[in-house]
């Protein structure tokens, strides 16, 4: 039995069940949250603000895109997705300037906000600072943003997401993110129904990656896979938020040994089809993490159901924390590691892959378009007038100009996708 070092006591999976109180073994202690030079963390918030993916990274995005679109069922569900996220998104946008319905009492409403939200359906909700220094640059100005942020997390289903990558799993993906829409929506009416303000972020129009504030409001700690790991989920479930003038208190970050534990489990990197995750932690914009190798997630992304292998193979995701921390307290060993059960998977037309078993892909699979749309189209351009010993063409010259004019609408243009953004930093 390993020496634990502390215990965290997080309430129970949903309203009213009991609390998990969670032992972390001493060897497993590192920091609080994640380990992070707030220095670093500011001077790249104003040197180099952050910008959603959807923009920087547009030109992939729209090919994988088209990638996916060839899949009949796929292209269903996105069409489907985006229909039916829209209007979520524009209700969201509209709360910044909804005023109050009643007068405030003064009182601190945290816990208010907090079994509301649980009993809308959220397994995860802490509340600390709305911090900037993440703000996309394209949302900076655009919208006002109050000094509180809710960080809300809601669980997906868990049998659907065990069979990732699949169809139901894209299916689950997309409605999660519908469903803690509205339950956000409803726990912004109920705040100013106490007095306050809350402006709700929507599920596809995200002010920012929501990780760092969820991570500083408790609710979990980054995972080698660059998703959050929640006590009771992992991995699975899907984040949201909502700033707020309400009278509240911060929650604190928790050490729930999750930074040193991924060292030791390395599940979801040795899984990982693209080779894309990192095994060695780096430093990043102020923070040490394991790094996602983007280049290499997104091709099988587009070209698998969405992947999502990272999340299937998650020990806390399939087991909760408890139990993956009892057992390595006990043994020293990752619960489910090298198993079938945990590790096993499938690629549509690919096969069954088990344990040590993975999939190859020539360098050809890996090729994708890179940047923006304005990016890409110059990059276009030139290759075309290269090949063409310096000779361009009108032809030529409206495609650049087409890309160009695109690029200009992007940021606004962008309503209901998948939200990527939420999930990574
Ligand atoms: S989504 Fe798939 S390819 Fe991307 S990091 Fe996760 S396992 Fe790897
Ligand atoms: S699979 Fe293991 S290494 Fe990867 S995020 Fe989960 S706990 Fe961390």
């Amino acid at each position: 039995m390993l020496k634990i070092g502390h215990e965290v006591v997080r309430p129970g999976r949903n309203l009213g069940e009991a609390e998990v109180t969670i032992p972390i073994p001493e060897e497993l202690e590192t920091v609080p949250g994640i380990p992070m030079t707030s220095r670093e963390v500011d001077w790249y918030a104003r040197e180099y603000p952050l910008e959603s993916i959807n923009i920087t990274e547009r030109a992939s995005r729209d090919w994988a895109n088209t990638l996916r679109d060839q899949h009949a069922e796929m292209r269903e569900i996105r069409k489907e997705h985006e229909k039916l996220n829209r209007p979520l998104i524009m209700a969201c946008r509209m709360t910044a300037d909804l005023e109050p319905t009643a007068e405030p009492t003064g009182e601190d409403i945290s816990e208010l906000i907090k079994t509301k939200a649980r009993e809308l359906g959220f397994v995860e909700v802490g509340i600390t600072a709305f911090d900037h220094r993440y703000t996309f640059q394209s949302k900076k100005g655009s919208t006002v943003y109050y000094p509180h942020f809710v960080a809300l997390a809601y669980e997906q289903d868990f049998e659907p997401t065990q069979t990732i990558p699949s169809v139901d799993a894209e299916i689950v993906h997309s409605s999660t993110y519908r469903t803690e829409g509205a339950a956000a929506l409803e726990l912004g009416n109920y705040i100013r129904s106490l007095g306050y303000h809350a402006q709700v972020m929507g599920s596809g129009d995200s002010a920012g990656p929501y990780i760092p504030m969820h991570v500083a409001a408790g609710t979990g700690q980054l995972g080698a896979c660059g998703y959050l790991l929640t006590p009771h989920v992992g991995s699975r479930c899907r984040l949201v938020g909502l700033t707020t003038d309400a009278n509240v208190s911060y929650d604190e970050p928790v050490d729930y040994g999750i930074h040193a534990f991924c060292q030791v489990c390395q599940v979801c990197v040795n899984r990982c089809p693209g080779r894309a995750l990192m095994r060695d932690k780096i430093w990043w914009r102020g923070i040490e993490k394991n790094k996602l190798y983007f280049k290499r997630c997104r091709p099988v992304m587009a070209r698998y159901l969405g992947c999502g292998i990272c999340m299937k193979v998650c020990p806390i995701q399939k087991y909760g924390l408890k139990n993956v921390m009892d057992h390595y307290a006990e043994t020293g060993q990752v619960l489910g590691k090298g198993t079938h059960d945990l590790e096993g998977y499938t690629l549509e037309g690919k096969g069954y892959f088990g344990p040590g078993e993975m999939p190859v892909f020539d360098a050809a699979f890996f090729d994708m378009p890179h940047g923006g749309t304005d990016e890409h189209a110059f990059e276009v351009f030139k290759q075309r007038a290269t090949a063409a010993g310096g000779e361009v063409t009108e032809e030529m010259m409206a495609e650049l100009k087409d890309g160009l004019v695109k690029s200009l609408f992007q940021a606004t243009d962008n309503l209901g996708m998948m939200d990527e953004d939420a999930d990574y930093i």
